[in-house]
């Protein structure tokens, strides 16, 4: 099942809902009318919002993979550059968008002669489905108190989100990119866990989901972070291990782990009768299988998920694809020439940033 489904496609971005979103909107219209029409208004601003970071990356010609939209908010799928000034503008633009539309409404409810409702009594509306006869004032004091909120929320120093962001990228102006994402993240984590302690003792039970969820998105970051500078510039070939074979796929598990598996060699290339490319076969989960899969042919435990990436990429930007599968296969002109572990990328790591820190010391 796929864990999001695409709603609808704008200025080349793909908006999608994750399934959480589906089953909060259909938990809500199951217990009440008013607060769907809310939570509508309130993600409509949230789109909004995401839409304006995504525009100001594709100002700056970055590429927007997609939007999608979660209980606790959006998420703009953003391949962020390490610059902290495009970063610091595109981080700002949506917090920035929800100061404007708020300014814009209370200008709005100036110009009516009303002021922005009370907070409580409109909140109370909303929970006992109160309004239906929707004046202008209130509405435009929901969508003040909307904006005000997402804004003032996000411009929290709350790494992965934009405040934590904009903290990353001022604080890159004066320290190494690294040490200022390590640093914005655990400010961040700090703030969460405030949101944790904060959720439990009011008690708001989305607080504590949202601080949770929020305390290990950070740190997911770090890692890749880490990993694209450990291999900066270094080859694939470099990690590649060329001690492989290749196996027929009209051999049975058995004859292939009693005559091919030689100790040491997990993964094997399965090739059919005419030398065909079949996918790759993993020799100790096969042992793993025992007498159950002896009589099978390797063709049919060929794994799906494979890579291929070329015998010329680097690692630091060949990375998504090396993580993506156990194995990814290493190819140069049209033949396999080697195989690069997911495992041994994140193994090696240590070992590729002392070596690059050894060189800085020199
Ligand atoms: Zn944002």
């Amino acid at each position: 099942m796929a864990s999001s489904y695409r709603l609808f496609r704008f200025a080349g971005i793909d908006v999608d809902v994750h399934v959480s979103f589906i089953f909060f909107f259909l938990l809500l219209a199951l217990t009440g009318g008013a607060n769907v029409f809310f939570y509508v208004v309130v993600f409509g601003v949230v789109l909004l919002h995401e839409f304006s970071h995504s525009m100001v990356s594709q100002f700056f010609r970055i590429k927007v993979n997609r939007i999608v939209l979660l209980p606790i908010g959006g998420m703009a799928n953003i391949e962020l550059p390490q610059d902290p000034v495009k970063e610091l503008l595109i981080s700002a633009a949506g917090p920035a968008f929800n100061f404007v539309f708020a300014g814009a409404c209370f200008l709005g409810l100036m110009w009516l002669g009303a002021g922005v409702g009370d907070y409580g009594a409109i909140m109370d509306g909303v929970d006992s489905g109160a309004l239906s006869a929707l004046s202008p004032p209130v509405a435009l004091s929901i969508l003040f108190y909307v904006n005000m909120v997402l804004g003032l929320f996000n411009v929290l120093p709350a790494f992965p989100m934009d405040g934590g962001r904009l903290l990353r990228s001022v604080l890159a102006l004066w320290m190494d990119y690294f040490q200022a994402t390590r640093v914005a993240i655990s400010v961040g984590q700090l703030m969460f866990l405030l949101l944790i302690v904060a959720g439990f003792l009011l008690p708001n039970f989305w607080w504590v989901v949202m601080g949770v969820f929020l305390f290990y998105s950070g740190s997911g970051e770090l890692n890749v972070l880490r990993l694209k500078q450990a291999y900066e510039g270094v080859a694939v070939e470099s990690l590649m291990l060329r001690n492989f074979r290749f196996v027929d796929g009209s051999v049975s598990v058995g004859d292939f782990l009693r005559l091919v598996v030689s100790p040491g060699l997990r993964y094997y290339i399965v090739v059919d009768g005419s030398g065909n490319f079949r996918g790759v076969v993993d020799a100790e989960s096969l042992a793993r299988g025992g007498s159950a899969v002896a009589k099978d042919l390797i063709a049919t435990h060929v794994a799906h998920g494979y890579g291929v990436v070329d015998a010329g990429s680097r690692v630091d930007l060949a990375f998504k694809t090396l993580l993506s599968a156990p194995v990814t296969l290493i190819v140069s002109g049209g033949s396999v020439v080697g195989l690069v572990t997911a495992s041994d990328v994140w193994e090696n790591t240590s070992f590729y940033l002392q070596k690059r820190g050894k060189k800085r010391q020199a």
